[in-house]
């Protein structure tokens, strides 16, 4: 063991001493290099905003400070509109002059503690400590208001609006789940028009999960005989008999039991599945027209099919040939099936519609405006379309019996349609005086409960055996 003799320890105090407080400032050095490598990590370069690496520490700590009962913290998620759009046209350059005057303005327009972060590209969040809805939706429409006058580029300017959405934290929330529905409600903005603030809605969420499900399995439903097909009698109304059936489609669902068209049709409609689901409904309807005509106990009614056609079909090059073959294979004359049409699918009436229309017409299956009135209700274009009847929606139908004037507005309806040469079908009738109603006008024909309600194929087939007139 060495010892130090009392006059050596006197000489090294003082070196012990500096060398102490040399290594103080060290470590005073390293903490502010630590610091502001921290902070570094913290920073987004750009805009000088705090970065996704921010946004985690603040949603922890305002977490934590939830957890000892301080209110729970919101998040404001913005994404710029049209954004993609600007960065190709303007450039890189002019892009980032605009994701920092957006970030200036974003700053500007809340307080001191709120944390604002760019999460990444055009996507901001920020986060408002302790912050009730009410107030976190004012500071996200001042927030859309900061933003909405120009930005300036130099040789131009241009409008850069944002589609936000709000989420309140909740106790459970990791930070990717508070950020996940805070972007749901991003996209709802976007989806209603853009520049908005919506606040997350469970509800709406569990109705897009439900559709996206039904997307995964519709085009299963289809192959695997999931979807059903109801009928609904026409009938003649001055004499009771069927004139006609409609075909309306269910979805047989293993688990959700039977699931109504409005629920499946705009999404078969807008995820292209229609074409696939339309053809299963001509060739199912057409083949079970074939076998009610067969069969001896229902072959005393002669009536036709009618199917609805999606806006989609006629878009398709094939639908004709589909149209024809069907009726060919059950050696059924086309005039049998009737193609009914929304107003809003035949009134884009582009060249592929009206070449889709004409062959049909020519082909010689019925043609029929469906929910008539409904919608843009222009009368010009009866005249000008190859289509034979027009089903009338039923909600001229409802107040006849309640409202005296309904009836001569129903009959100037009546005779448009006749003057157009053509014949109308009322729909949703669900009383006696209401079809005593249109009959008294001298309307050909209608449909609706009070006739009988859609029922599944086997019912309708006992039906036609049983009944000679409708109702019974
Ligand atoms: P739509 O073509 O207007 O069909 C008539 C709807 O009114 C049917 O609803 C029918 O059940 C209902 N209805 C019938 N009588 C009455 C009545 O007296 N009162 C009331 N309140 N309603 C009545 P559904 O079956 O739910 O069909 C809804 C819509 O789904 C149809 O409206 C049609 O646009 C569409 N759809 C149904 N089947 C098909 C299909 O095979 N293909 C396509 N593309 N669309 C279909
Ligand atoms: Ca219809
Ligand atoms: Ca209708």
């Amino acid at each position: 063991m060495t010892s130090v003799s009392p006059g050596r320890a006197a000489d090294l105090d003082p070196r012990i001493e500096e060398l102490e407080r040399h290594i103080q400032a060290l470590m005073q050095e390293l903490h502010q290099a630590r610091y502001e490598q921290r902070q570094e990590a913290l920073t987004d370069a750009l805009t000088g905003l705090g970065n996704r690496l921010a946004f985690v520490d603040a949603f922890i700590e305002a977490q934590a400070a939830a957890v000892k009962g301080s209110p729970p913290p919101a998040l404001l998620l913005l994404n710029l509109d049209g954004f993609k759009a600007l960065k190709n046209s303007a450039g890189h350059a002019a892009a980032d002059q605009v994701l920092v005057t957006v970030a200036m303005r974003i700053r500007s327009a809340v307080r001191e503690d709120d944390v604002v972060t760019r999460l990444g590209g055009d996507e901001f969040a920020v986060l408002l400590p302790a912050t009730p809805q009410s107030r976190a939706a004012t500071v996200g429409n001042r927030i859309l208001a900061a933003l909405e006058p120009n930005i300036d580029l130099g040789n131009n300017s241009v409008r850069c609006g944002a589609s936000m959405g709000l989420r309140i934290a909740e106790p459970h929330h990791s930070v990717e789940d508070l950020l996940q529905e805070a972007d749901f409600a991003v996209e709802e903005s976007k989806s209603e028009g853009r520049n908005k603030l919506k606040l997350f809605d469970p509800a709406t969420l569990h109705a897009r999960q439900l559709q996206r499900q039904i997307v995964g399995e519709l085009r299963e439903a289809i192959r695997s005989d999931q979807l059903v097909l109801f009928y609904q009698p026409i009938v003649e109304l001055a004499t009771g008999k069927i004139e006609g059936c409609e075909a309306l489609v269910r979805w047989n669902h293993p688990v959700h039991g039977l699931i109504m068209p409005d629920q499946f049709i705009p999404v078969a409609e807008a995820t292209g599945l229609i074409a696939e689901l339309g053809r299963w409904v001509l060739r199912t309807a057409v083949r079970q027209l074939r076998e009610w005509r067969d069969n001896p106990a229902t072959a005393q009614h002669v009536f036709s099919m009618r199917i609805n056609v999606s806006a989609e079909d006629l878009q398709s090059l094939e639908f004709v040939d589909d149209v024809s073959e069907a009726m060919a294979e059950e050696s059924l004359a086309p005039e049998l099936l009737v193609l009914e049409l929304t107003e809003s699918a035949i009134i884009q009436n582009n060249e592929l519609d009206r070449y889709t229309l004409a062959s049909l017409h020519r082909l010689g299956v019925g043609l029929e405006i469906d929910d008539f009135g409904a919608g843009y209700s222009s009368m010009g274009y009866l005249r000008k379309l190859p289509v034979d009847r027009v089903k009338v929606d039923r909600q001229f139908v409802k107040d006849l019996g309640k409202d005296p004037s309904q009836l001569s507005f129903v009959a100037a309806i009546q005779e448009v349609i006749r003057s157009c040469g053509l014949e109308g079908v009322w729909e949703g009738i669900e009383t006696a005086e209401q079809a005593d109603a249109l009959r008294s006008i001298g309307c050909a024909s209608g449909q609706g409960y009070y006739f009988g309600r859609p029922l599944p194929q086997a019912e309708f087939t006992e039906q036609l055996g049983r009944q000679r007139t409708w109702p019974a």
